[in-house]
């Protein structure tokens, strides 16, 4: 299952969060790192404070940082979020597919997707950024890392 790249995104800020150790980098800062145009982080950003996820502080001396809730999310859930409720096959849409009355191979592919998802649900933020990729996270941070 290939993840959409607001998914992605999605995770690598909260990773990256996750090691700035009081800092607060600016989404500018932190989309520089991942290396992904400011604007698409700056709506990844606003979902996952939308979600609790991350604190933005606004003015001088302001910028990003994980909320309690946002380090010990679990990574299962953020990408159920961001991915959303689509199958991962269109079976519908402008030419529907002619076995969609009755496919089984349709639940077998939504199993599948959950199995996925399962997989990721007892992961945490914390867990995917222990050694060695928070030290590598850091290596290639650009902003404030850690005070
Ligand atoms: S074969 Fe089944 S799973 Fe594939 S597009 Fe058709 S209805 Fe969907």
């Amino acid at each position: 299952m290939r993840l959409l790249r607001s998914t992605d995104l999605a995770l690598r800020v909260l990773m990256r969060l996750a090691v700035s150790a009081g800092a607060t980098p600016t989404t500018r800062q932190v989309a520089a790192d991942m290396e992904v145009p400011y604007t698409h982080a700056a709506k990844v950003v606003a979902e996952l404070q939308h979600l609790g996820l991350v604190d933005a502080r606004r003015g001088r001396g302001g910028g990003l940082a994980l909320t309690g809730r946002g380090r010990t999310a679990s990574v299962g859930a953020v990408v159920r979020v961001f991915e959303g409720d689509g199958d991962v096959v269109e079976c519908e849409g402008a030419t529907p597919c002619p076995l969609n009355s009755g496919c089984r191979l349709r639940g077998a592919l939504r199993r599948a997707q959950e199995a996925f998802f399962a997989a990721l649900d007892p992961v945490t933020v914390a867990d995917v950024v222990a050694d060695p990729t928070g030290p590598l996270l850091l290596g290639i941070s650009r902003g404030p890392q850690g005070g």
